[in-house]
């Protein structure tokens, strides 16, 4: 038998069973009019669930496609775009722009930080920037931008459309497009979603949907807005085929979440995320981010000296639970823990457990329940 393991990576995240049944369903045509109609009532569901007047737009694809679809839409080749980096998913963002030759600035943050607003709205003032592209929560460092605020600094500058990788971030923290401001945010399926990856979601405000008119020709087709709006006003049309069982998977998803509200999921997540730090904090792991800026979604939880990153993951696979290694300069000494969807209280238990076991085992000076025992006193 295969062997049941604890997913517990900054994405995929646990994937619940009622979710998995809309995985195994029996396949149906595109054209079914059962399926019109739920792929219908996801569009209008998402569109609704994060208050964005624009277009909700769940297609197959991964994050990073997402990523692209975002850059294609609104800038043309010669623009200057403004890139704030916060690690290595923010980072991807200047190679994506590069590549399609626009003339890109970039304002990176030391790993654990975040670049403060009045920064970016000093970059912003000195040149006329085409779009802002920033991460919610970069994943590398488990850091969370202040949206809202950012959101403010850039309606300053309506030349400048605000274009937000929300991949590791909706879902779990909040986020809203209307209201903070945001012309295009977008996620993926296997983060705080809790699907199986191949999806992913893009919203676009009014703005970003007038300035890819204002484009005419893009070369990019795939991800052009223009050839998927036709099939997003009605689903009975086709361009390339949809994700059908991901489709459903997301309906679920997306029922979950508003069952819970996306306010209360957010506040689920900040407690969740503060009692962890405590319960990791109380191992002498320290947390890579700021108090300020830390996510609520993943951490990045560095060795105390002296445990061997390879040695920790593999006992960490054998008591079944899988974190994930860190990335750039802390590659090999800390790891990271994917803490969103709809994982429970149990399995930041098991997982906890998993840690003190296996820092144990790496010769680290444990009093079994220390961290499992913070943990929980910061859940009360
Ligand atoms: C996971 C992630 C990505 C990449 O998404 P893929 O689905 O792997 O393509 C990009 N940005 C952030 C912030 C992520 O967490």
């Amino acid at each position: 038998m295969e062997k049941d393991v604890l997913v517990m990576i900054p994405g995929p995240s646990p994937v619940v069973s009622s979710i998995k049944e809309q995985m195994a369903r029996d396949i149906q045509a595109f054209g079914d009019p059962r399926f019109i109609k739920d792929y219908r009532e996801l569009i209008v569901d998402l569109g609704t669930m994060f208050n964005c007047s624009g277009q909700a737009f769940p297609l197959a694809g991964t994050g990073t496609l997402a990523m692209e679809m975002a850059v294609a839409n609104v800038t043309k080749r010669g623009d200057n775009v403004l890139v704030v980096s916060h690690g290595f998913f923010g980072d991807r963002f200047i190679e994506i722009c590069q590549r399609k030759g626009l003339n890109t600035d970039v304002l990176s943050a030391t790993w654990g930080d975040i670049i403060a607003p009045e920064k970016i709205e000093v970059a912003l003032a000195e040149k006329e920037y085409a779009a802002l592209m920033i991460t919610h929560v970069d994943t590398s460092t488990a850091v969370t931008a202040p949206l809202a605020y950012i959101g403010q600094v850039v309606k300053k500058y309506p030349e400048t459309l605000f274009i937000v990788d929300s991949i590791a971030g909706s879902g779990g923290e909040f986020a809203d497009v209307d209201d903070m401001g945001i012309d295009i945010l977008f996620t993926g399926s296997q983060k705080a979603f809790g699907v199986c990856p191949g999806m992913f979601v893009l919203w676009a405000g009014q703005k970003a949907l007038d300035r890819r008119e204002e484009l005419g020709m893009i070369p990019e087709y795939y991800v052009d807005f223009t050839k998927w709006l036709p099939i997003m006003k009605d689903p009975g049309k086709y361009f390339a085929t949809p994700a059908i069982n991901l489709v459903w998977a997301m309906k679920e998803a997306a029922a979950i979440i508003r069952e819970e509200g996306l306010a209360a999921r957010a506040k689920r997540h900040s407690k969740n995320a503060f009692a962890l730090h405590k319960g990791l904090e109380a191992l002498n792991l320290r947390i890579l981010a700021q108090e300020e800026c830390r996510a609520s979604t993943l951490s990045v939880a560095i060795y105390p000296q002296g445990i061997d990153d390879a040695q920790f993951r593999s006992l960490m696979w054998q008591q079944g639970v899988v974190v994930a290694g860190a990335l750039g300069l802390y590659a090999g000494k800390a790891f990271r823990v994917g803490h969103m969807g709809n994982f429970t209280t149990g399995d930041m238990v098991q997982m906890l457990a998993a840690v003190e076991y296996s820092l144990a085992a790496s010769g680290a000076d444990i009093h079994f329940g220390q961290g499992v025992g913070a943990y929980l006193e910061g859940m009360k």
